[in-house]
């Protein structure tokens, strides 16, 4: 059987402002396996960025536990959950939320020195994952000199250049016309064969969708099965 690596038991969220709490993530079950890329689809309000940042270990769940690779990831301390982050899981934001005063290559450089690697690897792999999303002649450019969708395949590199074993992507291309979400869903998808990496992709896109391996549900809080 396929290696279990995102494992979330009745996982739960909610939020309080004064008197009144308001769930929005009702007790989801929910498990990848090495390799497998599930689409996440529902309507707005359904909860799906708040999974997949609980998932990421972005934000604290109110109740259940999240595994990763086998570590009961939700409950540790912040320091252990960052660095569990950092290696295991790449995030990609529907804005692509890059630094702007560094270019393409810096924002894919970066966060490899953060998690420790020598500066001339890191330089190599961010120039050969750039190259490999065909932003090849665009090391050099800020995010105010790329398209939206050039933008969003540095986001794409820059998730993935420390080798994660899972791949979280909140409406990745939702920000973008049909086209160049086509090339940039495109290129996730093969650097996640590539890669072997597991994905989950939130999409309001079913074409889109159609084209993982599984697409799971979530309405009003839970994922219908
Ligand atoms: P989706 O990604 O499916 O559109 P979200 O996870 O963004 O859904 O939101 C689910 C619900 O949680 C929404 O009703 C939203 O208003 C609510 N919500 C999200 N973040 C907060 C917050 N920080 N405080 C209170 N409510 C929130």
């Amino acid at each position: 059987m396929s290696k279990i690596v995102l494992k979330l038991t009745n996982i739960r969220k909610a939020y309080t402002d004064g008197k009144k709490t308001l769930e929005v993530v009702k007790g989801v079950d929910f498990s990848l396996v090495a390799g497998e890329v599930v689409a996440l689809v529902g309507p707005s309000g359904a909860g799906k960025s708040t999974l997949l940042h609980m998932a990421a270990l972005l934000d604290q769940q109110t109740s259940g536990t999240i595994e990763i690779n086998g570590v009961q990831a939700g409950s540790l301390s912040d320091k252990e959950r960052t660095l569990i982050r950092r290696k295991d899981i790449g995030f990609v934001y529907q804005f692509h939320l890059l630094m702007q005063e560094f270019s393409a290559l810096e924002n894919v450089i970066m966060p490899q020195l953060i998690a420790g690697k020598n500066e001339s690897d890191a330089i190599k792999n961010a120039e050969k994952l750039l190259e490999s999303v065909g932003l090849g002649a665009r090391f050099n450019h800020r995010p105010s000199e790329l398209s939206g969708g050039e933008q969003q395949r540095v986001a794409v590199a820059r998730a993935i250049a420390n080798d994660p074993c899972i791949l979280l992507a909140d409406e990745p291309t939702g920000n973008l016309d049909t086209k160049t979400s086509e090339i940039v869903f495109h290129e996730i998808l093969e650097l996640a064969k590539e890669k072997g990496i597991a994905a989950v992709i939130a999409t309001h896109n079913p074409d889109l969708a159609s084209r993982m391996h599984r697409t799971v549900h979530m309405v009003d809080g839970l994922i219908l099965n």
